[in-house]
């Protein structure tokens, strides 16, 4: 399968804009799939072509404006699409299939109960393991989610829920423009605690044989989310701009935690099956504040290419770290960062294949992740909390939130921060390429 390249994507970016994606996933086939609708909208540049990606298990149909087009193109992950219109529909259905290793529909079936637990995962380019798209970060769009499941299930998305209009049928409110790698869900026999802060719907799910754990420890995992999100709130302008904010811990997560807006996952680990150190607990308390400051830096505003991946990393470090030390009763969060964090970038950096801290070129959405380790996160972090010493903070926020603001719900690159913090604190250095261009 071809990964999408840097100059495919500045092209096909400046072919086409997306609209919106009406996904309407169905989940009671049993069995290894499952099967997606999408509709796709969008508008182009008349009489051109251009692709959209995904990886059926079989394509069961493929309906481009008023033309049916034979499901046998597909080449490789690849739907060649031509004479596009000015305005154009996009509908293609499929079977899917259902992943066991944390890309796109992960499915587990939890050895203690017997239930089925599925989530989905769209980071970096898997949201066409769940349905067709055309999977890149700078075409945002707003996605509008139906689900067919078990009736028993709990189904939650990256929006609020609007209508149960049947047993086993969810319905989603459009969610605000996302980029593809954020789109989410969970559905299952989830166990959930509700609460509420500051306008804010809050949720946590578990797999129901945690639900003890979850519960022991529910009042601590709301309060750190509600003290985060009050010193976000002092921090930036923009309110929380993605109206529920639910945090599902869900079973064989790859990573430690994923920013999808709305619907943030993270490993079940942080449900502590026994008794833990503080430190545990502080390093749970950083994650939640690590995923709730990519609900702006990086979900809000969105890199507009995987060379920013690191810058998008370092700053939910310099910030999540930042905002467990000044809003939660975990106040030696800094110290912790430099004893653990910092030491993993140390070691990353003494090793041959030690690199700078950006990029120079990231040709492919796979390079994305090469590379990617404790240099693109805590090195990251620590040239992000220099620069703040440097510019002063106000002059930092004031810089951000100017970012936050000519940004919101599109995409911008490192010279765009530069240049909004460059302005804020008239610090002309800032925006020349001798500083954007960083050599390590
Ligand atoms: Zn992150």
């Amino acid at each position: 399968m071809p990964s999408l390249t840097r100059v495919e994507a500045t092209a096909r970016g400046a072919t086409i804009t997306v609209e919106s994606y009406q996904v309407d996933i169905d989940l009671t086939g049993g069995g290894d799939l499952f099967r997606s609708r999408v509709e796709i909208r969008f508008r182009a540049t008349p009489g051109a072509a251009t692709f959209a990606e995904i990886k059926p298990h079989t394509l069961l149909g493929v309906r481009l404006n008023d033309r049916d087009l034979d499901p046998g193109v597909l080449a490789d992950n690849r739907l060649p699409l031509s004479d596009l219109e000015a305005d154009n529909t996009l509908v293609v259905e499929a079977e899917m299939a259902y992943s066991n290793t944390g890309e796109g529909m992960h499915r587990f079936v939890d050895p203690a109960d017997g239930e089925t637990y599925l989530y989905a995962v769209t980071f970096l380019d898997n949201v066409q393991r769940i349905f067709a798209a055309f999977d890149q970060p700078d075409l945002k769009a707003s996605f509008v989610l139906a689900v067919t499941a078990p009736p028993e299930w709990t189904v939650v998305g990256n929006a609020e829920l609007t209508a149960n209009p049947a047993p086993g049928r969810w319905e989603f409110a459009p969610t605000a423009p996302l980029a593809t790698y954020f789109f989410s869900l969970i559905a299952g026999p989830y166990h959930v605690r509700q609460a509420e802060h500051d306008g804010v719907p809050l949720g946590i799910y578990c797999r129901r044989s945690l639900a003890e754990h979850l519960d022991a420890d529910a009042e601590e995992i709301f309060t750190v989310t509600r003290q985060c999100l009050d010193r976000f709130h002092e921090l930036f302008t923009e309110r929380y701009p993605f109206g529920k904010y639910d945090q599902a811990f869900v079973p064989e997560f790859n990573a430690g935690a994923m920013e999808n807006p709305g619907i943030v996952t993270f490993r079940d680990d942080y449900v502590f099956r026994s008794a833990v150190t503080d430190t545990q607990r502080e390093l749970r308390a950083t994650t939640i504040a690590h995923e709730m400051a990519h609900m702006w830096f990086g979900d809000l505003v969105t890199m507009r290419w995987w060379d920013d991946l690191w810058l998008n990393e370092s700053f939910a470090e310099y910030l999540g770290t930042r905002v467990t030390a000044e809003a939660t009763r975990f106040d030696q969060a800094w110290t912790t960062f430099a004893m653990r964090r910092k030491a993993w970038g140390y070691a990353a950096d003494q090793r041959p294949s030690t690199h700078p801290v950006a990029p120079e070129e990231v040709a492919d959405a796979e390079e994305g992740l090469l590379n990617f380790d404790g240099i693109s996160y805590a090195k990251g972090a620590s040239v992000l909390r220099q620069l703040v010493a440097w510019l002063g903070d106000e002059a930092f926020l004031a810089g951000l939130n100017a970012h936050f603001a000519a940004h919101r719900f599109g995409n911008a690159t490192l010279a765009d921060l530069l240049a909004s913090l460059s302005t804020a604190s008239a610090r002309s250095e800032l925006a020349s390429p001798a500083v954007a261009s960083n050599d390590g």
